[in-house]
């Protein structure tokens, strides 16, 4: 089922309608990866709500410019948005990963907790599905996303997951991102990820300090 939709009653239907009285509720990682998702999920006519919950963003300044392009999305979409800043707490965070603070352990825990989160605040709002832009991003753990999302579908009477992968949208995305000004984020988003980003410069001022 790698492009579907699951419809109130847990059947699959072809992406192209969203039920009749559906909410939606969009984990968003960022504004890149949001815009196109909820380009192409309002044209099926979702209901959508934007959910910011990552804590995984660090540092705390590059959360709030990936906050303010979610915000951007928001406002040129005309969703609305709700926040989990409250997540936000780096000692924490780097807590919980302890001992699985390598990738691939790292990044599936990164996701799964999200969708998690996604799971729970739109069961808390009353929405019928939930849905992450992870799901746009060809550089995610895409199987460890769905596979936590169709965990947690439906659960205990919750939200039904929304299965899309909008990683054929990949170009798409990135041509939506530029026009509309965009934030575009040079990393994944920890600051694991921002030392991998950084990590051949520091080695080169390592070896040039060693060849003087
Ligand atoms: S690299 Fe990205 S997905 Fe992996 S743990 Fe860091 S922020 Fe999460």
């Amino acid at each position: 089922m790698p492009d579907s939709i699951l419809a109130a009653d847990g059947a699959a239907k072809a992406p192209g309608q969203a039920p009749a009285g559906a909410r939606l509720l969009m984990h968003m990682c960022c504004g890149p990866c949001a815009c196109i998702c909820i380009q192409r999920l309002q044209a099926e006519g979702w209901n959508i709500t934007g959910y910011y919950m990552n804590p995984n963003i660090q540092p705390l300044a590059e959360y709030l410019r990936r906050r303010e392009a979610c915000d951007q999305c928001a406002e040129h979409f005309g969703i609305p948005m709700v926040y989990g800043d409250e997540a936000w707490d780096l000692t924490a965070w780097l807590r919980q990963v302890q001992g699985r603070d390598t990738p691939p352990e790292r990044c599936r825990w990164c996701v799964s907790s999200r969708m998690e989160g996604a799971f729970a605040k739109a069961k808390e709002l009353g929405c019928t599905h939930f849905f992450s832009s992870l799901l746009y991003s060809k550089y995610q753990p895409h199987e460890a996303i769905r596979e936590a999302g169709e965990r947690l579908s439906g659960r205990d009477g919750g939200p039904l997951f929304l299965y899309r992968d909008f990683r054929p949208d990949w170009q798409a995305g990135i041509d939506l991102s530029i026009e509309m000004g965009l934030y575009r984020q040079p990393y994944c988003g920890c600051v694991y990820s921002e030392a991998e980003r950084y990590g051949k410069k520091l080695a080169r001022l390592v070896r040039q300090g060693k060849a003087q």
